[in-house]
């Protein structure tokens, strides 16, 4: 692709997507590489610029393919590392990029580094992991996965020591402090890079370190690292992109963009359950809060912003009262939380209402940051708490109504996770076709949102100010214009479930006249007196502020 728009993050509509489970081109009832490339045109449509894959590597495949053995190869189920070049060129010659998970943190224990390493103390691969006689070693950092694992500890019987693991016990930490491992890291993503990939998402990022007396996240030794992966990346490759996995408070996330010379793009984490406590209130007030505590990040750089992912729904970034609440509401049933999270599908979570999933859609189109859709959100895919862990949340896509919902001719019971077939989501009504053919359905409806925000560039790059709102249900806001482009953008958005009249501060626009970017609908005249504004029960407006036509115009 061409090297000539380095900062081409910054406006990009990313799409997650895991191979397994898009669509299956050779009937196995395994979603495949080749098949996700026969399905580029769906998401060429829909506005999407950047996909970000899943891990697709060698793998036992007992943490949804994060638990990597072979970093080389594509597992076979998925395809061969030709399918994979050929999804990249497609991908390029539609003007899409693609970036994948770069699992910096640890491996399967299935990987021939560790095979070697649990030998003996002495092997050439004896400190690639983090060997301990006891377990009794930082014990100040939190364990992760608190539903399954009971200690970051893990007795080898071989080795007769235990290993460092953050996340599931079949999953070792590699030992950074080993120069060979930084190497072979970065290795792994040269080669890559040389395939056609646009960059990666780094996988558990904060935790590449362990030091005494600390937790073991956000280590500066962590950052000098970065800082090294992206030196090598940007040297031959200045338009690839590093992208944080990094669930911390706003004010270390930062930290992982350094001075504009580690991460390109952090997720910000602390956001994403503030939309939804948020809705549950009916007040915006938990949004306004931590966009204030966010501070201002590098040039160059941007934010990631999502509603839902492939984990549970992570409530590490809220506090006990706050996640109580949100537990009551959005996972009345114990069996829908997961370790610190809810594992549910954006529709469902939002009760399938429409007004309140176009909502969040829109603050994640017009808030600063781009925003990461995950598959099947754009056509209100539901979940299925009957499967385990956060299987529930990672079902076929549901092409149409056909056999699986037209992600594979496989006989069912052949399917890497069952079709869902509910009166509600099931494929049978809540599918890509259907929603192709209505012309009021949530998938062409968010396809128009898309389009609207590649055309008002503001809303993707210009600077962002809250403001005032007298309703506290409102949320306001400005994206200023952007050099060369249109004029400044407000935002209004209703968090609550009743229509709303607010009174909004905007003096410093005096003379301006706002027009409905959406209807072309044009509002009276800005003056010195408070803005009045009308909205419907989740209702939100985007108005271009343009100036008073003079009477010459
Ligand atoms: C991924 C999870 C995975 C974990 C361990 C996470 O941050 O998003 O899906 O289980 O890393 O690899």
């Amino acid at each position: 692709m061409a090297v000539d728009d380095p900062l081409w993050f910054q406006r990009a509509v990313l799409y997650e997507v895991m191979v397994r489970g898009y669509a299956d081109s050779d009937g196995d009832g395994i979603g495949d590489l080749n098949g996700l490339t026969s399905k580029l045109d769906h998401l060429q449509r829909l506005g999407v610029d950047c996909l970000w894959l899943l891990p697709f590597y060698g793998s036992p495949l007992r943490d949804g393919g994060y638990d990597i053995a072979d970093f080389y190869t594509v597992h076979p189920d998925m395809g061969t590392l030709a399918d994979a070049v050929r999804l990249f060129d497609e991908a390029h010659r539609r003007g899409m990029r693609i970036i994948t998970d770069l699992v910096v943190n640890h491996t399967s224990d299935q990987h021939p580094w560790f095979q070697e390493s649990r030998q003996d103390r002495s092997n050439p691969k004896a400190d690639w992991y983090v060997w301990g006689d006891d377990d009794q070693r930082w014990s100040e950092a939190r364990i992760i996965f608190h539903d399954t694992e009971e200690s970051n500890w893990t007795w080898d019987e071989q080795r007769g020591q235990f290993f460092w693991h953050r996340f599931f016990h079949h999953q070792p930490d590699l030992n950074y402090r080993n120069p060979k491992v930084q190497q072979a890291i970065i290795d792994v993503m040269t080669f890559w890079l040389a395939l056609g990939l646009d960059g990666f998402r780094l996988d558990a990022v904060p935790y590449l370190f362990e030091a005494d007396g600390t937790n073991g996240e956000n280590l500066p030794e962590t950052h000098q690292f970065l800082r090294r992966l992206r030196h090598e990346l940007g040297r031959a490759y200045p338009d690839r992109i590093l992208l944080a996995e990094a669930n911390q408070w706003p004010r270390d996330v930062v930290e992982y963009f350094g001075a504009g010379d580690e991460c390109h793009l952090c997720f910000h984490f602390p956001l994403m359950p503030r939309l939804y406590l948020a809705a549950k209130r009916g007040d915006a007030q938990p949004i306004r809060w931590v966009l204030d505590e966010t501070p201002a990040i590098p040039a160059g750089t941007a934010w990631a912003t999502f509603l839902r992912n492939h984990d549970e729904l992570t409530l590490e970034m809220v506090s006990d009262a706050e996640r109580d609440e949100m537990y009551a509401c959005y996972a009345p049933e114990p069996r829908m939380r997961s370790n610190t999270g809810i594992r549910r599908r954006l529709a469902p979570l939002l009760g399938g209402h429409r007004p309140l999933i176009e909502l969040f859609h829109v603050l994640l189109c017009s808030l600063p940051g781009s925003p990461v859709l995950y598959y099947g959100d754009e056509i209100g895919m539901g979940d299925t708490i009957a499967l385990a862990d956060r299987d529930g949340v990672r079902t076929p896509m549901q092409w149409s109504a056909e056999r699986n919902g037209g992600f594979s001719t496989a006989d069912p019971e052949r399917l890497y996770l069952p079709a869902i077939t509910d009166p509600v989501y099931g494929y049978q009504v809540v599918n890509v076709e259907a929603h192709e053919r209505d012309p009021g359905s949530l998938l062409n409806w968010l396809r128009a949102l898309l389009a609207t925000r590649r055309a008002w560039p503001q809303l993707s790059t210009g600077a962002f100010e809250l403001f005032d709102s007298t309703s506290t249900a409102v949320l306001a806001y400005l994206r200023h214009q952007v050099r060369g482009g249109p004029h400044p953008v407000l935002c209004v958005a209703n968090l609550a479930a009743t229509e709303q009249v607010t009174e909004l501060a905007l003096s410093g626009w005096q003379g301006r006249v706002p027009h409905d970017v959406i209807s072309g609908a044009m509002l009276p005249v800005v003056t010195e007196a408070p803005y009045e504004v009308t909205l419907a029960p989740h209702g939100w407006q985007w108005f271009e502020l343009r100036p008073e036509p003079s009477g010459s115009d």
